[in-house]
């Protein structure tokens, strides 16, 4: 019988043999990518576990289909559903033009406080790249996903508002600034619980994962109160908070004025030695630098939203683009999660049965390992591995490789599940 998957008193997943998990299809080339998507999710948990588990796939709606059955782009029972089932996947959405709701997705991720938005970025063999080495990419980015200027707190430079707040910082903050006339404003947030949950489940991650290191990701040379803060705080929570398994550029600069130099290294040493995970930090113009330049040297990354949406898509770039770049978005504590393709709904593709379902199927791995399925997540992985290297590909692939197989979605799909045991 399906059942919901629910959170433990330990704060753990429940998950049951027969969990009910909803989708949304998804916009314009959504139904393409998503129905090659969940042949291969349900090949890859019978391949695993026979006929002892499988997914209640439960379709919610959202997007164009919501606003054409019911009127409404995201229905009220469709946040409810995600509220109830905790864990769902969705395709990529149309943006609705002219007022409403500003982002589907957006609105979704505020509704059940989704608080990280976690990519990772690895190269598969064989995957076109602009680089020399993509193989040395490697990276889980978590993006903190609820704050910053993200939160939309905007002001246009001819409204009431932007002159009323130039008056505010003039006059009560006295500030040294001559606003130029048609000025517009934004105002930029970040908080410190805002900061900590989301270092904590990068930090926890990357100890789980036995990661290396975690990279603060930050401009707080610049940005002093906001992305200074972030690095502040994050280096509070892995110091407070897990002691001795982690060790920190912090505690090397503590030593450093205290102690000399030689000693600080001396210090980090013994703690790499030792199997600690260094926490680091890093300003964010020059690790987009690093990314091309070294990216061997980082792992695990926690970075405030706007910088996580720069890196992330740079380095989907390096691994291959957006038709393989899977997301999620996550809230540790109440246990919600939503997988999703990274890319839009490429409207012009709707229906041709041609895009790249990778980001989709990638987003479902990311979502077994989340629900503890850890079989169908390598399953899948391999085959796709497996299919990617033997170039048998989607047109955007394709065009990037030589003496390649150009398929059809569909086809891609069968392929990947060809590949199921010959991986093994
Ligand atoms: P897009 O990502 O839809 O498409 C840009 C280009 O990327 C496409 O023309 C195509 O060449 C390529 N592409 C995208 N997905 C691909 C795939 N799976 N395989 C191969 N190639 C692929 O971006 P856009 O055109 O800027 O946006 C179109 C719509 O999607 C807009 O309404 C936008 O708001 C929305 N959007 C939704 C999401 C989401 O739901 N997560 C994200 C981004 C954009």
């Amino acid at each position: 019988m399906a059942e919901k998957i629910s959170l433990g008193a330990d704060g753990s997943l429940q998950v049951p043999q027969h969990p009910i998990i909803p989708f949304i299809i998804g916009d314009g080339i959504g139904p393409d990518i998503w129905h090659a998507a969940v042949r291969v999710f349900d090949a890859a948990v019978s391949q695993a576990y026979g006929d002892e588990k499988k997914v209640a796939w439960k379709e919610v709606l959202a997007g164009e289909k919501a606003f054409n059955e019911t009127g409404s782009w995201l229905p009220d029972n469709t946040i409810d559903a995600f509220r109830e089932y905790l864990v769902g996947i969705k395709g990529p959405l149309t943006t609705p033009v002219g007022g409403g709701i500003r982002s589907l997705n957006v609105a979704l991720r505020k509704a059940l406080d989704l608080y990280v938005c976690l990519r990772p970025t690895k190269w598969y063999p064989g995957t076109p790249s602009p680089v020399k080495h993509p193989e040395y990419v490697d990276m889980m980015i978590f993006r903190e996903n609820t704050e910053d200027i993200y939160v939309g707190i905007e002001y246009a430079a001819d409204s009431e508002e932007s002159v009323r707040l130039q008056q505010f910082l003039d006059q009560d903050l006295k500030l040294d600034y001559d606003f130029r006339p048609n000025t517009g404003l934004g105002i930029k947030v970040v908080s410190e619980e805002g900061t900590k949950r989301l270092v904590r489940a990068a930090i926890n991650y990357a100890l789980a994962q036995k990661r290396s290191s975690v990279a603060i990701v930050h401009k707080g040379n610049i940005m002093k109160y906001t992305e200074g803060a972030f690095k502040n705080w994050a280096y509070e929570v892995a110091e407070q908070e897990f002691g001795e398994q982690v060790y920190t550029w912090g505690q090397w600069e503590k030593t450093k004025a205290e102690k000399g130099q030689e000693e600080a290294n001396k210090e980090q040493q013994i703690a790499e030695e030792g199997g600690k995970l260094i926490i680091k930090d890093v300003i964010a113009d020059n690790f987009l630098q690093q990314i091309l330049l070294a990216p061997r040297d980082y792992s695990v990354i926690a970075t405030l939203n706007l910088n996580g949406d720069y890196v992330s898509d740079a380095l989907a770039a390096i691994v291959g683009g957006i038709g393989i770049a899977p997301g999620a978005n996550i809230n540790y504590q109440t246990g919600h999660a939503i997988f999703e393709a990274t890319h839009g709904t490429a409207p012009r593709f709707a229906n041709t049965d041609t895009m790249n379902p990778s980001s989709v199927i990638l987003s479902g791995v990311m979502l077994f390992e989340y629900l503890g399925w850890h079989e169908v997540a390598s399953i899948i992985t391999q085959a796709l591995a497996k299919t990617i290297e033997e170039k048998t590909v989607t047109i955007d692939f394709y065009n990037q490789m030589d003496n390649a197989t150009l398929l059809k979605t569909s086809a891609f799909a069968d392929q990947i599940i060809s590949n199921f045991n010959r991986t093994k």
